[in-house]
């Protein structure tokens, strides 16, 4: 498991595009659909825009049903702290900090259009990292 990109990183494009552009690469992003959520997802960095709402939700519903091992994260990349990118929606300075829950992200979040934006990854990478409120193998 140590590609830099897995084939399948658990985001799946649904062909429809958005309004919205990728802060990063300015390409429309597209609907796709992640697990339990919609997002919009850029097809070339593979980041995803998600509303908060929607992305607590989903990381709860995720990691509650998950039937899979849990995968340790690696280290959080402190440089993602001095990145700063704009909201895709409104255009303002998104704020970033770590992300609160497991996974050892750094998240952007737009607190005026309650967006979060996610790199490439990170969503899985939350849903996999070990924690007690993942489900765990009956015994
Ligand atoms: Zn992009
Ligand atoms: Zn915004």
């Amino acid at each position: 498991m140590d590609f830099p990109r897995p084939p399948d990183d658990g985001i799946t494009p649904l062909g429809i595009p958005g309004t919205l552009e990728c802060p990063l690469c300015r390409l429309p992003l597209e609907l796709a659909w992640a697990g339990a959520a919609q997002v919009l997802l850029c097809r070339r960095c593979r980041g995803i825009l998600i509303p908060m709402a929607s992305f607590s939700r989903a990381i709860t519903y995720l990691r509650s049903t998950a039937s899979d091992p849990p995968v340790a994260p690696p280290p959080m990349n402190r440089e993602d702290l001095h990145r700063h990118i704009a909201c895709p929606r409104c255009g303002r300075q998104m704020d970033v900090h770590p992300y609160g829950g497991p996974g050892n992200i750094v998240i952007d979040n737009c607190p005026h259009c309650r967006l979060n934006w996610l790199d490439s990854g990170e969503f899985f990478r939350v849903v996999r990292a070990p924690g007690k409120d993942r489900r765990r193998a009956r015994e």
